[in-house]
């Protein structure tokens, strides 16, 4: 079988490494844009303590975070360690013992049905900090043990050099697909007609402007995310849990003594891709705020990235209705780092034909969304 994917960021490259495993002839479509998500994202992989109301998205983000350690080992098994991934667990931090009881209990009972949440435990501020040094000392936490980190550059890069290995060839260049009235659709790659069997439209927050048919507009737009990188010189901060205030601020720790805070969430920017005033000082005054042990970090490198935010929130996962072959992997907006290598595996049954275990009806592309744009 002969497909094509579209896109090389986390979705992109998961699809392809799935499909190339399954011994697909894959060519892998990547237009290179300012502003990838996958190359910007944080990195938490932490749906356990996540106040969202929508269960279909739940579900999508639970199971990806419960396909990590899978795909890692699948990994390590095809000769790769460089995954990027770390389970270094979270501390939900709040101002209130209340609020924070009130995490400990969502997190207890979402373990009772997903034992990967690992142990959940209420700590005074004196013990959260001992595990996140420079965070204020009034504020108690509650630790889970579960939550995970991943590079997703690096993890990306991985699965990418997996996928060539086994013969997926890489090309530059924008694709464009059109799709006819009775549902057969083409490909393009720089106007160059490319045949396929199937193709896997995994092009993140440009996913729209791909399917060049006003019969199935994507409701797909770019929400800008803007996120610092700090150094604080000598300090180990290899086993630091990632900080979840509440909010939608954050701050997660890598091995180099690099601690990534962030972000902002910006829409209506389109892809305009610039650091602001307002962005770099809403993310800097949020993190110092919560650590103030982080004002006299390096700032070491700030990025900019669009998320593929869905309008209506939910990712969009499945083959477009009424055109066979052809499959959409979207809008997982703030959590693609989470969902994207399982919903990557999940687009790569589909092209093959297969049917996944999951329920994809919740996800279908081809569903009227209305919502904000
Ligand atoms: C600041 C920030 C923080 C984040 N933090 C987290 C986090 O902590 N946890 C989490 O789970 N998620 C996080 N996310 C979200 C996550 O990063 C994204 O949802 C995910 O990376 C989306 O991956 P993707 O592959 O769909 O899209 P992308 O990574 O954006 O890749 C899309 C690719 O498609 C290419 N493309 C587009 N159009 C075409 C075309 N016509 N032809 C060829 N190629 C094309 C682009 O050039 C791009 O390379 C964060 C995002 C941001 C911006």
């Amino acid at each position: 079988m002969e497909i094509i994917v579209v896109g090389a960021g986390i979705v992109g490259a998961s699809t392809a490494y799935h499909l190339a495993a399954a011994g697909a002839r894959v060519t892998l479509v990547d237009r290179a844009d300012e502003g990838q998500a996958t190359a910007a994202g944080a990195g938490i992989v932490c749906p356990w303590l996540s106040r969202g109301t929508d269960p279909a998205r739940y579900r999508l983000a639970s199971a990806g975070a419960r396909y990590y350690p899978e795909l890692v080992g699948r990994l390590n098994a095809d000769g790769r360690s460089d995954t990027g991934y770390a389970r270094t667990g979270a501390l939900a931090v709040a101002g209130s013992a209340e609020r924070v009881r009130e995490s400990a209990e969502r997190a207890r009972r979402r373990r009772a049905d997903e034992p990967e949440v690992g142990e959940v435990t209420v700590l005074d501020p004196g013990e959260a900090r001992r595990l996140f040094p420079p965070l204020r000392d009034d504020w108690p936490a509650v630790h889970v043990t579960g939550a995970a980190r991943v590079d997703g550059a690096r993890l990306r890069d991985t699965m990418l050099a997996a996928a060539e290995r086994r013969g997926t060839v890489r090309r530059s260049g924008s694709a464009r697909v059109t799709v006819t009235e009775d549902g057969r659709w083409t490909v393009a790659v720089d106007g160059d007609a490319v045949p396929a069997d199937a193709v896997v439209l995994a092009a993140g927050a440009w996913s729209a402007g791909v399917l060049a048919s006003p019969a199935t507009p994507l409701p797909v737009v770019p929400q800008r995310g803007q996120i610092v990188h700090l150094r604080l010189p000598g300090a180990d901060t290899r086993r630091w849990p990632i900080v979840l205030p509440e909010g939608d601020h954050y701050m997660l720790a890598f091995d180099d003594s690099r601690i990534v805070v962030g972000a902002t969430r910006e829409h209506g920017t389109g892809f305009d891709h610039r650091v602001t005033a307002a962005g770099l000082r809403e993310v800097l005054d949020e993190a110092i705020s919560v650590a103030p042990g982080l004002a006299d970090a390096t700032v070491a490198d700030i990025r900019v990235g669009f998320r593929p935010a869905s309008l209506d929130e939910r990712p969009l996962l499945g083959a477009v209705a009424g055109a066979p072959g052809l499959i959409v992997a979207t809008g997982f907006g703030p959590t693609g780092l989470t969902m994207g290598p399982y919903a990557g595996a999940v687009a790569a049954e589909l092209a093959l034909g297969r049917t996944p275990e999951l329920d994809l009806s919740p996800y279908d592309p081809s569903r009227v969304v209305e919502g904000r744009g």
